[in-house]
Protein backbone atom coordinates (compact mmCIF):
# COMPACT_ATOMS: atom_id res chain seq x y z
CA UNK A 1 0.00 0.00 0.00
CA UNK A 2 1.56 3.09 -1.00
CA UNK A 3 2.18 6.13 1.83
CA UNK A 4 -0.10 8.78 2.69
CA UNK A 5 -0.01 12.03 4.70
CA UNK A 6 -3.54 11.00 5.55
CA UNK A 7 -5.10 6.30 5.02
CA UNK A 8 -8.78 7.08 5.11
CA UNK A 9 -9.76 4.03 3.29
CA UNK A 10 -7.64 2.17 5.87
CA UNK A 11 -9.47 3.77 8.81
CA UNK A 12 -12.94 2.48 6.61
CA UNK A 13 -11.62 -1.05 6.17
CA UNK A 14 -10.59 -1.41 9.62
CA UNK A 15 -14.41 -0.39 10.35
CA UNK A 16 -16.43 -1.08 7.96
CA UNK A 17 -18.97 -3.32 9.31
CA UNK A 18 -19.49 -0.47 12.09
CA UNK A 19 -19.98 2.03 9.85
CA UNK A 20 -22.62 0.45 7.55
CA UNK A 21 -24.56 -0.56 10.45
CA UNK A 22 -24.45 3.24 12.20
CA UNK A 23 -25.58 4.70 8.34
CA UNK A 24 -28.14 2.06 7.87
CA UNK A 25 -29.84 3.06 11.13
CA UNK A 26 -30.07 6.82 10.13
CA UNK A 27 -31.59 5.70 6.57
CA UNK A 28 -33.67 3.54 8.35
CA UNK A 29 -34.79 6.40 11.01
CA UNK A 30 -35.16 9.37 8.58
CA UNK A 31 -33.67 11.64 10.95
CA UNK A 32 -31.20 13.46 8.69
CA UNK A 33 -30.55 16.69 10.03
CA UNK A 34 -30.27 17.13 13.89
CA UNK A 35 -32.50 14.14 16.36
CA UNK A 36 -31.31 11.59 18.60
CA UNK A 37 -28.07 10.68 16.05
CA UNK A 38 -26.73 14.03 16.57
CA UNK A 39 -28.01 14.19 20.46
CA UNK A 40 -26.35 10.55 21.20
CA UNK A 41 -22.50 11.93 19.71
CA UNK A 42 -23.03 15.14 21.24
CA UNK A 43 -23.64 13.28 24.62
CA UNK A 44 -21.27 10.59 23.86
CA UNK A 45 -18.17 13.47 23.26
CA UNK A 46 -19.67 15.71 26.39
CA UNK A 47 -19.13 12.16 28.37
CA UNK A 48 -15.48 11.90 26.53
CA UNK A 49 -14.43 15.18 27.70
CA UNK A 50 -15.81 14.61 31.15
CA UNK A 51 -12.93 15.83 33.88
CA UNK A 52 -12.81 17.19 37.52
CA UNK A 53 -15.03 20.48 35.68
CA UNK A 54 -17.92 18.20 34.91
CA UNK A 55 -19.32 17.44 31.17
CA UNK A 56 -18.91 20.58 29.21
CA UNK A 57 -21.93 21.06 27.03
CA UNK A 58 -21.36 20.48 23.28
CA UNK A 59 -23.03 21.96 20.13
CA UNK A 60 -22.84 19.93 16.37
CA UNK A 61 -22.32 22.43 13.85
CA UNK A 62 -22.02 22.10 10.21
CA UNK A 63 -17.85 22.62 10.41
CA UNK A 64 -14.96 24.05 12.03
CA UNK A 65 -15.10 27.35 10.66
CA UNK A 66 -18.47 27.67 11.78
CA UNK A 67 -17.77 26.87 14.67
CA UNK A 68 -15.13 29.93 15.50
CA UNK A 69 -17.60 32.11 13.71
CA UNK A 70 -20.74 31.02 15.61
CA UNK A 71 -18.06 31.53 19.22
CA UNK A 72 -17.29 34.86 18.03
CA UNK A 73 -20.97 35.78 17.35
CA UNK A 74 -22.14 34.53 20.79
CA UNK A 75 -19.66 36.60 22.24
CA UNK A 76 -20.68 39.69 20.78
CA UNK A 77 -17.65 40.42 18.42
CA UNK A 78 -17.47 42.82 15.97
CA UNK A 79 -16.23 46.05 14.27
CA UNK A 80 -13.66 47.66 16.47
CA UNK A 81 -13.54 44.86 18.77
CA UNK A 82 -9.73 43.09 18.41
CA UNK A 83 -9.14 39.59 18.38
CA UNK A 84 -5.72 38.13 19.43
CA UNK A 85 -4.57 34.67 17.82
CA UNK A 86 -1.57 33.48 15.89
CA UNK A 87 -0.41 34.32 12.27
CA UNK A 88 0.43 30.49 12.11
CA UNK A 89 -2.44 28.36 11.83
CA UNK A 90 -5.24 27.78 9.24
CA UNK A 91 -6.89 30.76 7.65
CA UNK A 92 -10.34 30.17 9.94
CA UNK A 93 -9.01 31.47 12.92
CA UNK A 94 -8.98 34.59 11.26
CA UNK A 95 -11.56 34.55 8.62
CA UNK A 96 -14.44 33.71 10.71
CA UNK A 97 -13.09 37.04 12.90
CA UNK A 98 -12.87 39.35 9.72
CA UNK A 99 -16.09 38.58 8.33
CA UNK A 100 -17.99 39.93 11.55
CA UNK A 101 -15.66 43.04 10.87
CA UNK A 102 -13.82 42.24 14.00
CA UNK A 103 -10.19 42.85 13.33
CA UNK A 104 -7.34 39.88 13.73
CA UNK A 105 -4.31 40.73 15.51
CA UNK A 106 -1.25 38.41 15.24
CA UNK A 107 1.22 37.88 18.04
CA UNK A 108 4.02 35.65 17.65
CA UNK A 109 4.91 31.94 18.86
CA UNK A 110 6.63 30.12 20.67
CA UNK A 111 9.52 28.65 18.39
CA UNK A 112 9.61 25.34 20.48
CA UNK A 113 5.74 24.38 20.32
CA UNK A 114 4.55 26.53 17.57
CA UNK A 115 1.83 27.72 19.40
CA UNK A 116 0.79 31.60 20.63
CA UNK A 117 3.10 32.82 22.66
CA UNK A 118 1.43 34.49 26.18
CA UNK A 119 4.77 37.20 26.43
CA UNK A 120 3.60 38.52 23.11
CA UNK A 121 -0.02 37.76 23.68
CA UNK A 122 0.16 40.26 26.94
CA UNK A 123 2.00 42.41 24.59
CA UNK A 124 -0.56 42.45 22.01
CA UNK A 125 -3.38 43.57 24.18
CA UNK A 126 -4.86 47.41 23.83
CA UNK A 127 -8.38 48.88 25.60
CA UNK A 128 -9.89 46.91 22.20
CA UNK A 129 -9.07 43.44 22.71
CA UNK A 130 -12.08 41.20 23.60
CA UNK A 131 -10.73 37.69 22.63
CA UNK A 132 -7.73 35.53 22.92
CA UNK A 133 -7.49 32.65 20.64
CA UNK A 134 -4.95 30.20 21.01
CA UNK A 135 -4.50 27.74 18.24
CA UNK A 136 -3.77 24.00 19.88
CA UNK A 137 -1.64 23.47 16.40
CA UNK A 138 -0.14 20.21 15.62
CA UNK A 139 -2.25 17.99 18.33
CA UNK A 140 -0.29 19.91 21.17
CA UNK A 141 -2.15 22.64 23.69
CA UNK A 142 -0.95 26.03 23.85
CA UNK A 143 0.09 27.28 27.30
CA UNK A 144 -3.29 27.56 28.56
CA UNK A 145 -2.99 27.94 32.63
CA UNK A 146 -1.19 31.54 30.66
CA UNK A 147 -3.95 32.72 29.04
CA UNK A 148 -6.24 32.26 31.75
CA UNK A 149 -4.65 34.60 33.50
CA UNK A 150 -3.78 36.68 31.34
CA UNK A 151 -7.30 36.68 30.12
CA UNK A 152 -8.84 36.75 33.83
CA UNK A 153 -6.84 39.50 34.38
CA UNK A 154 -7.50 41.93 31.18
CA UNK A 155 -11.13 40.33 31.12
CA UNK A 156 -11.27 39.06 27.95
CA UNK A 157 -12.78 35.92 26.20
CA UNK A 158 -10.49 32.83 25.92
CA UNK A 159 -11.78 30.46 22.69
CA UNK A 160 -9.48 27.20 22.10
CA UNK A 161 -9.23 26.59 18.25
CA UNK A 162 -9.11 22.67 18.54
CA UNK A 163 -9.82 21.81 15.43
CA UNK A 164 -6.71 19.49 15.35
CA UNK A 165 -6.61 19.24 19.20
CA UNK A 166 -9.70 16.47 20.15
CA UNK A 167 -8.68 14.43 22.96
CA UNK A 168 -5.55 16.31 23.72
CA UNK A 169 -4.89 17.03 27.97
CA UNK A 170 -3.79 20.09 29.49
CA UNK A 171 -1.34 19.19 32.14
CA UNK A 172 -2.21 21.83 34.90
CA UNK A 173 0.93 23.37 37.56
CA UNK A 174 -0.87 20.57 39.89
CA UNK A 175 -1.10 17.94 37.52
CA UNK A 176 -4.49 18.28 36.91
CA UNK A 177 -5.69 17.11 33.70
CA UNK A 178 -7.79 19.09 31.47
CA UNK A 179 -9.24 18.14 28.17
CA UNK A 180 -8.55 20.32 25.71
CA UNK A 181 -11.41 22.76 24.38
CA UNK A 182 -12.85 22.86 27.86
CA UNK A 183 -10.60 25.23 29.76
CA UNK A 184 -11.46 28.52 27.99
CA UNK A 185 -14.98 29.74 27.47
CA UNK A 186 -15.39 28.16 24.21
CA UNK A 187 -13.65 25.63 22.53
CA UNK A 188 -14.18 24.86 18.47
CA UNK A 189 -13.49 21.54 16.86
CA UNK A 190 -13.53 20.55 13.03
CA UNK A 191 -14.88 16.91 12.01
CA UNK A 192 -13.30 17.74 8.41
CA UNK A 193 -12.16 14.08 7.09
CA UNK A 194 -8.40 14.21 8.06
CA UNK A 195 -8.84 15.74 11.74
CA UNK A 196 -8.54 13.12 14.58
CA UNK A 197 -11.72 12.38 14.78
CA UNK A 198 -13.08 13.13 11.39
CA UNK A 199 -16.56 12.75 9.70
CA UNK A 200 -17.23 11.59 5.89
CA UNK A 201 -18.11 14.86 5.12
CA UNK A 202 -17.54 18.21 7.09
CA UNK A 203 -18.45 18.82 10.57
CA UNK A 204 -17.92 20.66 13.55
CA UNK A 205 -18.60 21.31 17.53
CA UNK A 206 -18.96 23.70 20.30
CA UNK A 207 -17.86 23.49 23.50
CA UNK A 208 -18.53 24.82 26.69
CA UNK A 209 -18.73 24.67 30.55
CA UNK A 210 -21.08 27.98 30.24
CA UNK A 211 -24.68 27.08 30.01
CA UNK A 212 -25.38 30.86 28.80
CA UNK A 213 -22.75 31.01 25.89
CA UNK A 214 -23.89 27.24 24.72
CA UNK A 215 -27.16 28.38 24.38
CA UNK A 216 -26.32 31.73 22.67
CA UNK A 217 -24.51 29.43 20.33
CA UNK A 218 -27.36 27.02 20.06
CA UNK A 219 -29.35 29.91 19.41
CA UNK A 220 -27.01 31.71 16.96
CA UNK A 221 -26.30 28.51 14.83
CA UNK A 222 -30.29 28.15 14.50
CA UNK A 223 -30.92 31.24 12.42
CA UNK A 224 -30.46 33.32 16.09
CA UNK A 225 -34.00 31.91 16.83
CA UNK A 226 -34.92 31.12 20.60
CA UNK A 227 -37.85 28.83 19.61
CA UNK A 228 -38.82 27.70 16.16
CA UNK A 229 -40.03 31.19 14.01
CA UNK A 230 -39.03 33.85 16.67
CA UNK A 231 -35.45 34.95 15.91
CA UNK A 232 -34.00 36.94 18.56
CA UNK A 233 -30.66 38.00 16.88
CA UNK A 234 -29.59 37.39 13.51
CA UNK A 235 -27.83 34.07 13.15
CA UNK A 236 -26.41 31.72 10.57
CA UNK A 237 -27.85 28.09 9.77
CA UNK A 238 -25.40 25.65 10.72
CA UNK A 239 -26.15 22.04 11.79
CA UNK A 240 -24.71 18.60 11.96
CA UNK A 241 -26.47 16.27 9.97
CA UNK A 242 -27.31 13.23 11.07
CA UNK A 243 -25.26 10.82 8.87
CA UNK A 244 -22.14 12.35 9.97
CA UNK A 245 -23.01 12.84 13.69
CA UNK A 246 -23.45 8.63 13.08
CA UNK A 247 -20.24 8.08 11.50
CA UNK A 248 -18.44 10.12 14.36
CA UNK A 249 -20.07 8.57 17.14
CA UNK A 250 -18.01 5.08 15.60
CA UNK A 251 -15.06 6.83 15.29
CA UNK A 252 -15.02 8.53 18.41
CA UNK A 253 -15.03 4.56 20.36
CA UNK A 254 -12.13 4.15 18.69
CA UNK A 255 -10.06 7.35 19.36
CA UNK A 256 -8.14 6.77 22.01
CA UNK A 257 -6.78 3.48 20.31
CA UNK A 258 -6.00 5.70 17.11
CA UNK A 259 -4.32 8.66 19.32
CA UNK A 260 -2.30 6.01 21.13
CA UNK A 261 -1.08 4.81 17.72
CA UNK A 262 -0.30 8.18 16.19
CA UNK A 263 1.70 8.63 19.38
CA UNK A 264 3.65 5.39 18.64
CA UNK A 265 4.50 6.62 15.38
CA UNK A 266 5.57 9.81 16.74
CA UNK A 267 8.22 7.74 19.32
CA UNK A 268 9.25 6.08 16.27
CA UNK A 269 9.91 9.14 14.22
CA UNK A 270 11.60 11.09 17.34
CA UNK A 271 13.93 7.79 17.79
CA UNK A 272 15.48 7.81 14.11
CA UNK A 273 16.25 11.39 14.50
CA UNK A 274 17.44 11.37 17.33
CA UNK A 275 21.56 11.45 15.40
CA UNK A 276 20.21 14.07 13.34
CA UNK A 277 22.56 17.56 12.85
CA UNK A 278 19.82 18.71 11.00
CA UNK A 279 15.98 17.56 11.74
CA UNK A 280 14.54 18.87 14.89
CA UNK A 281 11.88 16.76 16.16
CA UNK A 282 8.47 18.48 17.62
CA UNK A 283 8.76 19.29 21.30
CA UNK A 284 6.76 18.03 24.18
CA UNK A 285 5.26 20.56 26.13
CA UNK A 286 5.40 19.86 30.11
CA UNK A 287 1.90 21.46 30.08
CA UNK A 288 0.24 19.09 27.18
CA UNK A 289 -0.24 16.03 25.91
CA UNK A 290 0.31 15.31 21.97
CA UNK A 291 -2.60 13.48 19.98
CA UNK A 292 0.19 14.35 16.51
CA UNK A 293 -2.92 15.16 14.74
CA UNK A 294 0.42 16.18 12.23
CA UNK A 295 4.42 14.92 13.12
CA UNK A 296 5.70 18.26 12.35
CA UNK A 297 9.84 18.16 11.91
CA UNK A 298 12.10 21.19 11.03
CA UNK A 299 14.59 21.11 8.97
CA UNK A 300 16.86 24.21 7.21
CA UNK A 301 15.07 26.37 5.41
CA UNK A 302 17.14 26.43 2.25
CA UNK A 303 17.11 22.52 1.99
CA UNK A 304 13.27 22.34 2.74
CA UNK A 305 11.82 22.19 -0.77
CA UNK A 306 14.69 20.24 -2.33
CA UNK A 307 13.97 17.99 0.45
CA UNK A 308 10.38 17.19 -0.01
CA UNK A 309 11.16 16.88 -3.88
CA UNK A 310 13.62 14.17 -2.89
CA UNK A 311 10.80 12.55 -0.66
CA UNK A 312 8.15 12.98 -3.46
CA UNK A 313 10.59 11.14 -5.98
CA UNK A 314 10.86 7.93 -3.25
CA UNK A 315 6.99 7.96 -3.29
CA UNK A 316 6.84 9.80 -0.12
CA UNK A 317 4.22 12.56 0.66
CA UNK A 318 5.04 15.62 2.87
CA UNK A 319 3.02 18.73 3.56
CA UNK A 320 4.39 22.42 4.74
CA UNK A 321 1.66 23.86 7.55
CA UNK A 322 1.76 26.48 6.98
CA UNK A 323 4.05 27.96 3.77
CA UNK A 324 2.26 31.54 3.97
CA UNK A 325 1.66 33.14 7.45
CA UNK A 326 -1.44 35.05 7.59
CA UNK A 327 0.18 38.38 8.25
CA UNK A 328 1.65 37.91 4.29
CA UNK A 329 -2.05 37.33 2.84
CA UNK A 330 -3.89 39.66 0.91
CA UNK A 331 -7.29 38.63 2.58
CA UNK A 332 -6.03 39.79 6.31
CA UNK A 333 -4.38 43.20 5.45
CA UNK A 334 -6.37 44.85 7.28
CA UNK A 335 -5.57 42.77 10.66
CA UNK A 336 -3.29 44.01 13.29
CA UNK A 337 0.62 42.55 13.52
CA UNK A 338 1.73 43.24 16.84
CA UNK A 339 5.69 43.57 17.39
CA UNK A 340 7.88 40.61 15.41
CA UNK A 341 6.51 37.82 14.13
CA UNK A 342 9.36 36.68 13.66
CA UNK A 343 9.09 33.49 14.72
CA UNK A 344 5.98 32.91 12.52
CA UNK A 345 8.20 33.77 9.62
CA UNK A 346 10.96 31.65 10.44
CA UNK A 347 8.24 28.53 11.07
CA UNK A 348 6.73 29.19 7.98
CA UNK A 349 10.12 28.39 6.26
CA UNK A 350 11.69 25.82 8.14
CA UNK A 351 8.54 23.77 8.96
CA UNK A 352 7.62 19.78 7.31
CA UNK A 353 4.80 17.58 8.06
CA UNK A 354 5.87 13.92 7.69
CA UNK A 355 3.28 11.22 7.00
CA UNK A 356 1.38 10.71 9.97
CA UNK A 357 -1.83 7.97 11.14
CA UNK A 358 -2.72 5.36 12.78
CA UNK A 359 -1.77 2.88 10.37
CA UNK A 360 1.93 3.76 9.55
CA UNK A 361 3.41 0.30 10.15
CA UNK A 362 7.11 0.63 11.75
CA UNK A 363 8.60 -0.21 8.17
CA UNK A 364 6.62 3.05 6.95
CA UNK A 365 8.20 4.89 9.53
CA UNK A 366 11.62 3.69 8.87
CA UNK A 367 11.61 4.34 5.14
CA UNK A 368 10.38 7.83 5.54
CA UNK A 369 12.66 8.47 8.59
CA UNK A 370 15.84 6.93 6.18
CA UNK A 371 14.69 9.02 3.44
CA UNK A 372 14.58 12.33 5.40
CA UNK A 373 18.28 11.20 7.12
CA UNK A 374 19.82 10.12 3.89
CA UNK A 375 18.66 13.32 1.98
CA UNK A 376 20.96 15.01 4.44
CA UNK A 377 23.54 12.46 4.52
CA UNK A 378 22.72 10.69 7.58
CA UNK A 379 21.98 7.09 8.84
CA UNK A 380 19.09 5.51 10.82
CA UNK A 381 20.06 2.57 11.56
CA UNK A 382 21.35 2.08 14.82
CA UNK A 383 18.18 4.38 15.52
CA UNK A 384 15.60 2.85 14.57
CA UNK A 385 16.81 -0.29 16.29
CA UNK A 386 16.72 1.53 19.11
CA UNK A 387 13.18 2.59 18.44
CA UNK A 388 11.97 -0.64 18.59
CA UNK A 389 13.60 -0.78 22.17
CA UNK A 390 11.36 2.28 23.05
CA UNK A 391 8.47 0.87 22.03
CA UNK A 392 8.82 -2.51 23.21
C1 LIG B 1 -9.33 22.48 10.06
C2 LIG B 1 -9.17 23.71 10.83
C3 LIG B 1 -10.19 24.68 10.95
C4 LIG B 1 -11.44 24.67 10.12
O1 LIG B 1 -12.20 23.53 10.14
P1 LIG B 1 -13.21 23.20 8.93
O2 LIG B 1 -14.04 22.10 9.52
O3 LIG B 1 -12.40 22.79 7.76
O4 LIG B 1 -14.04 24.42 8.66
C5 LIG B 1 -9.99 25.75 11.79
N1 LIG B 1 -8.85 25.91 12.46
C6 LIG B 1 -7.82 25.04 12.35
C7 LIG B 1 -6.57 25.28 13.14
C8 LIG B 1 -7.94 23.92 11.53
O5 LIG B 1 -6.92 23.06 11.43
Amino acid sequence: MSLQMVDLRRQVAEIREELDAAIAAVLDSGAFVRGPFVRDFQEGLGAFLTDDRGTPHTLGVANGTDALQIAYQALGLGPGDEVIMPAFTFCATAEAAALLGATPVFADIDPATFNLDPAQVEAAITPRTKAIVPVHLFGQCAELAAFERIAERHGLALIEDTAQAVGTQHIGPDGTLRWAGTVGDIGTVSFYPSKNLGAYGDGGALLSHSATLHELMRQTANHGAARKYYHTTVGVNSRLDGIQAAILGVHLRHLPAWTRARQLVAACYDAAFIPSAFVTRPARASYSTHVFHQYVVRVPAAARDRLRDALKVQGIPSMVYYPVPLHEMPAFADARVAGSLAETERACREVLALPMHPWLSMADVERVADAVLSFFGERTVEATASAAELIA
